[in-house]
């Protein structure tokens, strides 16, 4: 679906003041160019007025200058995997694509951090630190494409979050820049740092609504010794997550700590005709534990051991990277699979108290029946992160106004749970409508003068976040 735009911004003058800045082969105009920028992972789609591809944070500066002395629409870009709509110009403007902001400028060996252009690709960054002895730990599961600016803009998870937390808790500082074109250095280069407010977590997963990510500061870890990878299957749901319940009661915190329910498994054997997965298997865990090796072996042993006692009908481990990635390749396959159940997909990623995960599956099973639609499950058990997938098909009206209603009961039975409706995604476009449910009319209303203390002239990613279409 194109949303319909509202207003077109370009003057010639203006793109030519743009070209100016930047040159012109980094500015794109012709319709042909402008599709390829106007979605992003949901599929949602709006055309720009422009793209443009700056190469410094100065050139930055100078194109959000012009573009609010002229009130036209900025929104920031990555690689656009973002799954809500975050990058869609649904008002029109500029596209500011940082891509090419590409560089990784400084590994601080000795001080443990990393400075890194917007651009880079999150799997980039892991290779290169790794071949170094250190990790960076945030993995989002489209780090081959993601970027570190999309990461710190969504305040990206991924599968090691239950034991190294998310992008946030890895951003020191960042140079940014102001819808008003000023360029300000927050956060720091050191290990501690409280010296005013913390600018820095406020710009972490503010989705571009209130300036542009330039310059990232991270931490970084020595990587760990060795890792061990267990891949459980179980005849049911209920087992597995006691399964979860017990490990984590063995005060043993694996590094990821993945599931898939029944239909993501069946999803994922039809897709590789097989893959060694037992007939009626239920549901599967993939544990990973990291750390110095004798702690590793004998904390994949005793997780070994919690699962064969909490019903496991299959377990298999493995040390060697080749042998890991094959225990990986059906939690793996869960996304390309989906494809072959319908066209399309809503892909959510509410979050609810790990101990909650049972009392979430038979609510969505639930849901399941009421609504008459296909619904996969899989993701974080170790955080409660439950990526809850309605399986659609947009040309099929009374399927989509069932997934919504759907969606609806869904958010707000998460809540009553004490959950939250985005454990990764964020807000972007899907959920403006319904952050207000979750955070209250009061924050909400201070989130407002927020972003526009920062923003008065709501340039930066407008329509964003901030519902404004009823
Ligand atoms: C197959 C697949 C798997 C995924 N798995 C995960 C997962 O495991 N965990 C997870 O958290 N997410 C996941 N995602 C979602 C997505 O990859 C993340 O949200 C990611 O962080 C987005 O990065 P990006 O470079 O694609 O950003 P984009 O999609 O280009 O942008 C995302 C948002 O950030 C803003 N933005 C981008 N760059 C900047 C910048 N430099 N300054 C200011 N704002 C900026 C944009 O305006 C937009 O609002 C997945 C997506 C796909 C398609």
């Amino acid at each position: 679906m194109f949303y319909i735009n509202f207003k077109i911004y370009m003057e010639n003058s203006l793109i030519r003041d743009i070209q100016e800045i930047c040159g012109k082969e980094r500015v794109l105009s012709a319709t042909e160019d402008l599709i390829c920028y106007s979605f992003d992972a949901t599929g949602l789609k709006a055309l720009p007025d422009l793209v443009v591809f700056p190469d410094s944070t100065l050139q930055i500066s100078q194109i959000l200058k012009i573009a609010n002395a002229k009130k036209i629409p900025v929104v920031p870009r990555g690689a656009g995997s973002g799954y809500v709509g975050g990058t869609v110009p649904i008002q029109r403007g500029i596209v500011l694509a940082l891509a090419k902001m590409n560089k990784i400028i400084e590994i601080d060996e000795d001080n443990l951090l990393a400075v890194v252009q917007p651009g880079v690709i999150n799997e980039r960054l892991q290779q290169e630190v790794e071949s170094r002895g250190l990790f960076y730990p945030p993995d989002p599961a489209s780090m081959k494409i993601a970027t570190i600016g999309g990461n710190v803009a969504t305040c990206a998870g991924g599968p090691r979050a239950f034991k190294y937390g998310v992008t946030k808790d890895y951003v020191l500082g960042l140079q940014t820049v102001l819808p008003t074109g000023e360029i300000i250095n927050i956060g720091v280069r050191t290990a501690k740092g409280v010296v005013g407010y913390d600018l820095t977590k406020l710009f972490v997963g503010s989705e571009g609504t209130l300036g542009v990510v330039a310059q990232i500061t991270l931490k970084l870890l020595p990587k760990p010794e060795s890792t061990r990878t267990v891949l459980s299957v179980f005849p049911n749901m209920n087992l597995a997550t006691e399964c979860v319940a017990s490990i984590v009661r063995s005060r043993i915190i694996p590094a990821t700590l993945e599931y898939m329910d029944r239909r993501a498994v069946e999803c994922v054997k039809e897709y590789l005709g097989g893959g060694d997965i037992p007939e009626k298997t239920g549901a599967m865990l993939l544990i990973e534990v990291d750390g110095p090796e004798t702690t590793v072996e004998r904390e994949a042993k005793k997780i070994e051991d919690l699962c064969a006692r909490g019903g496991a009908v299959k377990i298999s481990s493995a040390v060697e990277s080749r042998d890991r990635e094959k225990l990986w390749a059906a939690r793996r396959a869960i996304s390309p699979s989906l494809r072959k159940i319908s066209p399309t997909k809503i892909n959510e990623d509410v979050t609810v108290p790990r101990t909650k995960i049972p009392e979430a599956i038979r609510m969505l099973e639930r849901l399941e029946k009421k609504y008459s639609i296909t619904i996969v499950n899989f993701g974080h058990a170790g955080d409660g992160n439950i990526h809850v997938n309605l399986m659609v098909d947009k040309a099929d009206v009374d399927l989509m106004k069932r997934a919504h209603s759907a969606l609806e009961e869904i958010f707000t039975e998460v809540l009553k749970m004490g959950g939250t409706i985005s454990g990764e995604h964020g807000v972007g476009l899907s959920k403006s409508r319904f952050i207000e449910q979750e955070i209250g009319g009061p924050s909400m209303e201070l989130q407002r003068r927020i972003k526009n203390a920062f923003d008065p002239n709501n340039i930066m990613n407008p329509g964003k976040i901030f519902w404004v279409y009823d």
